[in-house]
């Protein structure tokens, strides 16, 4: 039977990869601000910023848009649905009943809450002074509940605001898995800290030259896949990945001469992030079919080439050498073994960025049980640095003295960003979970990392991950390229193995 609407899908075709445009003209414009605008251009670049914001936004709302999607929903339904067609259809009439559902007024004050949140959010973390960013939080979060209420729910208001970073995701199924995790992370990272065996951390605080660090970042990117004919590698105070167009895949990082890990391991983050939007189908750029699932499979390719990759012992195998010509003075006399112990060093910290990666996610499960206190009404706003130094107290065996070292270390809540912490998590149980189907699937995977060959796990990434856009959801796809749902025993599984015998546990 031939379908009766080829042209309304055509229109929305044409349409939406030219509102993906204007997306990516925007995020040009975004990656120069942060990378290469002098200061004084901030205010122009805002204005820049600002009017593409608006075309987007309207082109995403055009009543046009709803009727040609209308039509193609009620039309012939595809026989595939997970098919690029039926997947650009169903996903977009959702995001189009989401946008339409918000009204204009709410949506401009959570906009100009969000800009003005950051700037009082800067000033109390600088000041130490949670007061100062109290009244503001309490309207974000009304605001937020608005959000929610406008958009609706079924079961929890936090349910309509996760939806927004991960698509599909319900709290419960969140909330059930973080306890999981919970129940295990929490005595193990007891027991670490208990330990007598100590990571020699004092080799990574040893010299190593920016400039040399770069060069040696660029060909561990490069050799783990990421594709420097698309992609560009740029410094920044803030490292980030944006993807700017189907060829063109910005990856930043910083140096510090006196601590090595911290750009090595974030720069595999991002060419994670990297290589997940360089295997996006170029055919279906700007439509759901070509475009990233959520930001916790998205974090899931960047925590999996950080951690699961980065941090093994295989692959250290291969790259201490070249290590070790480019920074003899400082690693020559170092073990694989030393070194790779230092690398996987877990010690329970109070800055959620600068955390390991197994008390990490008790920085994310803090957050997330705090947010969703907060949102529901349970936990005054007032309340929250003593609930935050509890929750730290109990989970990581710390708590912060200062407010700027614990509720306000994170911009998150500032511009509205309610339920998006747990993405983090999502991304690690993700990757822990997709790395064993790789291995399951690939064989000696150490053998191949020691051989520097990193060809067949991307490849693998590729196929099963990258390429399918958002024709599966998350759950679905967990499902499929797994056979299970996502859940925390194999990052649970993995950080046993790897810790138990450096921690001697
Ligand atoms: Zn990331």
């Amino acid at each position: 039977m031939i379908d009766s609407t080829p042209d309304a899908y055509q229109k929305v075709v044409e349409h939406c990869r030219q509102t993906a445009l204007l997306g990516s003209v925007s995020s040009v414009l975004g990656w120069d601000e942060r990378t290469q605008m002098p200061v004084a251009a901030s205010e122009h670049r805002a204005e820049q910023m600002t009017l593409l914001a608006g075309m987007i936004h309207q082109r995403s709302v055009d009543p046009q848009l709803g009727r040609w999607l209308e039509e193609l929903e009620n039309g012939h339904a595809a026989a595939d649905s997970h098919s690029d067609r039926a997947t650009n259809i169903r996903i977009l009439k959702r995001e189009y009943d989401k946008a339409a559902r918000l009204p204009q007024a709410l949506v401009e004050e959570l906009t100009r809450t969000a800009v003005l949140g950051q700037h009082v959010w800067q000033k109390a973390r600088e000041t130490n002074d949670f007061e100062l960013f109290r009244p503001t939080l309490e309207k974000t979060l009304e605001l937020k509940r608005q959000e929610a209420d406008a958009l609706g729910y079924k079961k929890h208001r936090y349910d309509a605001l996760l939806d927004q970073f991960e698509p599909f995701e319900l709290t419960e199924n969140v909330r059930t898995v973080l306890n999981d995790l919970r129940k295990e992370l929490v005595p193990l990272v007891g027991a670490i800290a208990q330990s007598k065996r100590r990571a020699p951390i004092e080799i990574l605080g040893r010299h190593f030259p920016a400039a040399r660090q770069e060069a040696f970042g660029r060909a561990v990117a490069a050799r783990a896949g990421f594709d420097f004919q698309r992609g560009r590698l740029d410094t920044t105070a803030h490292p980030f990945c944006s993807g700017l167009g189907p060829q063109d895949t910005r990856i930043t990082t910083r140096y510090d001469e006196r601590f090595f890990p911290s750009a090595l391991f974030g720069i595999l983050h991002e060419a994670g992030h990297g290589m997940y939007d360089q295997g996006l189908r170029n055919e279906a750029w700007g439509l759901p079919a070509g475009l990233p699932i959520s930001l916790g499979i998205h974090e899931s390719q960047s925590r999996l080439w950080e951690n699961l990759v980065g941090r093994r012992r295989s692959f250290w195998q291969h790259f201490l050498p070249l290590a070790q010509q480019s920074f003899p003075e400082s690693l020559s006399d170092v073990s694989l073994d030393e070194f790779h112990f230092a690398i996987n060093d877990v010690r329970p910290s109070l800055i959620r960025v600068e955390a390991d990666e197994a008390t990490y996610n008790l920085h994310i499960l803090i957050r997330f049980e705090l947010e969703l206190a907060l949102l529901e009404g349970d936990l005054p706003v007032a309340d929250l640095p003593a609930a935050w130094k509890a929750r730290y107290r109990e989970y990581l065996g710390i708590e912060p003295e200062r407010d700027a070292e614990g509720p306000l270390q994170d911009i998150h809540w500032s511009f509205g960003a309610v339920g998006y912490f747990p993405t983090y998590s999502l991304g690690n149980l993700y990757a822990s979970q997709f790395f064993d189907a790789a291995q399951a699937a690939l064989g000696d995977v150490d053998a191949q990392f020691a051989a520097g060959d990193f060809v067949p796990l991307l490849g693998w990434l590729r196929e099963n991950i990258h390429r399918p856009g958002q024709c599966y959801s998350a759950s679905e796809l967990v499902q499929r390229v797994t056979g299970k749902p996502l859940s925390s025993g194999p990052l649970l599984a993995h950080l046993r193995q790897k810790l138990g015998p450096l921690y001697d546990l």
